[in-house]
């Protein structure tokens, strides 16, 4: 279980209650996309909740996003729950590209994030990405990242759904734990929902230990989160400014 905390969630659902209240507090245009894969373990509804801040008609966009690897949203939810807090509806207003951040946990040191390059393999998006978070972002594909090599990424919907919208986008990947723990965390996980799924006190166990691989609940980690994910936010509205 994660302690209680004014950003950080102790589950989906709260996760979901407190970001639906925090848009509608700044009086964002709010879409819920049900996932028919529903319920989660704990009977709860699942969706996918989209709030919107600033013009309707806005020609550059700073997109946030979390969960994309499900455990990784206790971390992810935090950051954009605080950022909804804050004061960015103005920063993003009357701005024609999209800048996305989406937010991971599970690689890399400890409370460190690692800015990889999320978008395809293409010359003119990676320069752009660099040029609005910095040339330490990693990438994929010229071996600079943690991560391996993957396909099927989230960032393909992109090309496919905005043609002709100019793209920087990154995955801000936060380390947690060491790289053994969180391969034991998923090895594990994945045997009891393979060869034990009716056992409770192993599924218990396992989601435990899911949670301790790809969240660390500690007030040190918690605020290098945060301060990170603020920063990345803002280089991004900087970059919609400079631009
Ligand atoms: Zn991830």
């Amino acid at each position: 279980m994660i302690r209680p905390d004014p950003d950080f969630p102790a589950s989906f659902a709260q996760a979901r209650e407190r970001f639906l209240a925090a848009a509608r507090g700044r009086g964002a245009r709010i879409a819920s996309h049900d996932n028919a894969a529903g319920p989660g373990l704990d009977g709860e509804a699942l969706a996918t909740d989209v709030a919107v801040l600033g013009a309707a008609d806005a020609r550059h966009v700073v997109l946030v996003q979390s969960g994309t690897h499900g455990v990784e949203g206790y971390c992810g939810s935090g950051v954009q729950h605080a950022l909804l807090r804050e004061v960015l509806s103005r920063e993003v207003r009357g701005a024609a590209s999209l800048h996305w951040i989406d937010v991971h946990t599970g690689l890399g040191p400890a409370g460190h994030g690692e800015l990889i390059y999320a978008g395809r393999d293409d010359t003119a998006d990676l320069a752009r990405t660099r040029a609005c978070w910095g040339p330490t972002v990693t990438s994929i594909y010229d071996g600079s990242s943690t991560s391996a090599k993957i396909s099927g990424m989230v960032g393909n919907a992109f090309y496919e759904e905005c043609p002709g919208t100019a793209l920087a986008a990154v995955a801000l990947e936060y380390g947690t734990v060491p790289m053994d723990e969180v391969r034991d965390a998923l090895r594990f996980d994945h045997w009891v929902a393979a060869h034990a799924p009716g056992d409770a006190t192993a599924r218990a166990n396992a989601r435990e230990r899911m949670l301790q691989a790809f969240f660390v609940d500690t007030d040190g980690w918690k605020a290098a989160i945060l301060a990170q994910g603020r920063d990345a936010v803002a280089k991004a509205t900087a970059a919609i400014r400079a631009g």
